[in-house]
């Protein structure tokens, strides 16, 4: 069995059965965190800590989701950097994946969504569905009292369905992740393709209701994109990202190397470097 997180733990250990006893303040007063809500400005949460007793203030007019989002993700900190104090922007989730340099604001993040969806409680229910549309997702927030965007990625740590979650927007692909089946060799396109559900979602607001066939070749730069089919189902998250669900059929899972999927170049050395190291 894989190891659990250290936040999935912790619900272990406090007996947690269902996702209506996650009482993130009463996890935080367990550990040591006493959680305060005040109005903050330029910050979503602070965290302050003495030897073993913290104080985490949470944004108190932010919406209820974030603010569970911001305790958990204090608590990562309280885990992880002890013995440091933050002052945290608890950007959306989405920003902090985006960007490059914010690898303990990941790992704070990372620690708040195994505490709102511990694979014990998430992974029966999410197994339950063959293939899950970012709808289901929603229903299983909405049960969580979380965001979407914290469950759709949850969806991709517990990889229970081939799966590929990404951000594009005006400006291009913010970011993307994928389940460890899903074979490197397919190359997203750095642009939405006009031809994609979510590029209709992205330009005239047309949202979908559901999963909808696609070729892989409005997605993927391979040449032999057209030969494979995907579902895909998009829907507007913040600050005008368009967050998007592909499940790919089985066979793009036994897709071979393909030497040309993506744009190489080389670096004065002659060595060959990726053309976005780090992305892929
Ligand atoms: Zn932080």
């Amino acid at each position: 069995m894989a190891a659990e997180h250290p936040a999935e733990a912790r619900i272990a250990e406090l007996g947690i059965s269902d996702p209506k006893e996650i009482d993130v303040d009463a996890i935080a007063y367990d550990g040591g965190v006493e959680v305060r809500y005040d109005s903050l400005s330029g910050c979503e949460a602070t965290l302050v800590g003495v030897r073993d007793r913290a104080i985490a203030t949470i944004h108190q007019e932010s919406r209820r989701t974030r603010r569970r989002f911001s305790v958990g993700h204090e608590l990562g900190h309280w885990h992880h950097h002890r013995g440091q104090s933050f002052r945290c922007r608890v950007d959306d989730l989405s920003v902090n994946l985006a960007a490059k340099d914010k690898t303990k604001e990941r790992q704070a993040d990372t620690y708040a969504a195994h505490l709102l969806l511990p694979g014990q409680l998430f992974k029966p229910l999410i197994k339950q569905i063959k293939a899950p549309s970012l709808n289901d997702l929603s229903t299983i927030a909405v049960d969580f009292d979380c965001s979407l965007l914290c469950t759709a990625l949850r969806l991709i740590d517990v990889n229970t369905v081939p799966a590929i979650l990404t951000s594009y927007d005006r400006n291009g692909l913010r970011w993307f992740l994928r389940t460890p089946d899903i074979p490197s060799r397919w190359y997203l396109k750095d642009q939405l393709d006009e031809d994609s559900f979510a590029h209709e979602l992205l330009t005239y607001g047309k949202a979908q209701a559901g999963l909808r066939k696609s070729s892989a070749d409005t997605w993927f730069t391979n040449a032999d994109g057209d030969e494979y089919d995907l579902r895909e189902h998009s829907v507007e998250g913040f600050g005008g990202e368009i967050l998007t669900l592909l499940l790919p059929e089985n066979s793009m899972l036994d897709a071979r190397y393909d030497p040309d999927a993506f744009p190489k170049r080389y670096n004065e050395h002659g060595a060959y470097i990726p053309k976005r190291p780090g992305k892929r």
